[in-house]
């Protein structure tokens, strides 16, 4: 099909009206339910073939690179099917992860292992398969060193750098300060020597990766960050005079707008960026890794839950919903840092239009805290009503909290199709009845009966 067919039918239909159309046809077939499944995430599938496409078409044709998905935003294997399905790699951080990645069918050559904790192992396992490594650290480089002296690797090993270029509006989420826990500091004194005998005594250390941080770090400051890695690999291969380092993981971490609808800063900006600060990253010298998260999904998905209560204390309206702490865990502790927007929805899944009313939306759980928004003007909840968080694709529904032993909501893949039917695939199925308790917490009926 042509791009301009694509764009004509409701596949390429975007925002408030898309996820309306989606919740309709969710309420319609079921899968919100005001008794059954009272809360559910959504990922709008042609939506991420697109965002895949743009963030591939952002970089020039004649470079080499391996788009890799970081895991942690979003960690369902058919998602990370899709992602596969659609060109890209995996970035992983953790046995988990990789067990996820693999299990998504991921190319052991196309997944990169980052983690400033990994044992000996993950280590052992990750350069058994082929899995690209990123060491953190030069004790992790000596594990390495005692694994390669008893057996070969086809895996690509880098070191993370940490340019240390100052940390974005969201200390939580910036790598590249002073004193980060991630990567090998490249201006503490006496690393830079450190890191050109480390490659020179390594013939196999072949990549230089940096990730200067996530939501909350400028673009410039981004750019900024993968300039000094560029410049620190030629200065790595000028000082040993030969091409040794050949790669560049340039880390992920565009940041995502929370604010609307719309999808800025895009892809295209990131890559006229990066070509100011670090020129020789386009020079095609260098294969480049990149590790997107938040930016490929979080626009992607949303969250719908039930209004299963309202009531009205010391004069505010506030709404209680099956959403909370146990799927918006950041957005619950961190709200100045994680704000959503929440918008209001009949329980047929048609937007309300009412006049705006300062109301609190809460989540289940038992403690005061448990807000997804403050005195927020929304059209006046009532119950049975639906809210939906849009912009939770990364992040939320995947990586739950288990407080209160709240289940994890069900996910589901949505498509769209020219006539504008929407079907549905499992992404994550339904919680079970039963799904608080643990097999091993199950009393053994021989002791209930005090046998
Ligand atoms: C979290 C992380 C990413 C992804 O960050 P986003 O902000 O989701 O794009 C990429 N690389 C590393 C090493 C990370 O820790």
């Amino acid at each position: 099909m042509s791009v301009s067919a694509r764009n004509s039918g409701y596949e390429g239909e975007t925002g408030a009206a898309r996820r309306e159309r989606i919740l309709r046809a969710a309420v319609g077939q079921g899968l919100l339910d005001p008794d059954t499944a009272l809360l559910a995430g959504f990922v709008d599938l042609d939506g991420v073939e697109g965002t895949v496409t743009s963030l591939r078409n952002a970089f020039p044709d004649s470079l080499r690179v391996l788009h890799a998905f970081a895991a942690k935003a979003n960690c369902l294997v058919p998602v990370l099917e899709e992602l596969r399905r659609g060109g890209m790699g995996c970035e992983v951080a953790s046995a988990g992860e990789l067990a996820r990645a693999l299990e998504a069918g991921f190319d052991p050559a196309h997944i990169v292992f980052d983690s400033p904790a990994k044992t000996r192992a993950e280590l052992a396992r990750a350069l058994s398969l082929g899995v690209a490594v990123n060491a953190d650290s030069f004790q992790e480089l000596a594990r390495i060193d005692d694994i390669l002296a008893t057996r070969d690797t086809v895996s690509r090993i880098g070191v993370r750098i940490n340019p240390q270029v100052g940390g974005g509006s969201i200390s939580a989420m910036s790598t590249a300060t002073a004193t980060s826990k991630f990567g090998i500091p490249l201006t503490d004194e006496g690393n830079r020597r450190r890191l050109l005998r480390a490659y020179r005594d390594r013939p196999w250390l072949t990549w230089v990766h940096t990730h200067v941080g996530s939501q909350g770090c400028p673009l410039d400051l981004i750019a900024e960050g993968i300039a000094r890695a560029v410049e620190f690999a030629e200065e790595i291969n000028a000082h040993l005079g030969r091409r040794q380092v050949t790669g560049i993981d340039i880390g992920g971490g565009l940041p995502v707008n929370f604010a609307d609808d719309e999808t800025t800063p895009g892809f295209d900006t990131y890559v006229d960026r990066l070509r100011e600060h670090a020129p020789a990253l386009f020079s095609g010298a260098y294969e480049i890794v990149t590790e997107f998260g938040r930016s490929v999904l979080a626009k992607n998905g949303f969250m719908a839950a039930y209004v299963e209560y309202t009531k009205t204390v010391g004069g505010r309206p506030i709404a209680i919903t099956h959403a909370g702490a146990q799927v918006a865990t950041r957005t619950v502790f961190a709200p100045d840092a994680w704000p959503l927007r929440i918008e209001a929805y009949d329980p047929g899944g048609t937007a309300k239009h009412g006049r705006p009313v300062a109301q609190d939306v809460a989540g289940p759980c038992c403690f005061a805290g448990d807000l997804l928004a403050r005195d927020r003007e929304l059209p006046l909840l009532d119950a049975g009503d639906l809210v939906v968080v849009p912009d939770t694709g990364a992040y939320y529904f995947s990586t739950p909290f288990h407080y209160n032993s709240l289940p994890e909501p069900a996910v589901h893949g949505a498509r769209v199709d020219a006539d504008g039917h929407v079907t549905f695939r499992p992404l994550r199925p339904a919680p079970t009845a039963d799904h608080a308790v643990p097999d091993h917490a199950v009393p053994d009926v021989a002791v209930l009966a005090g046998r």
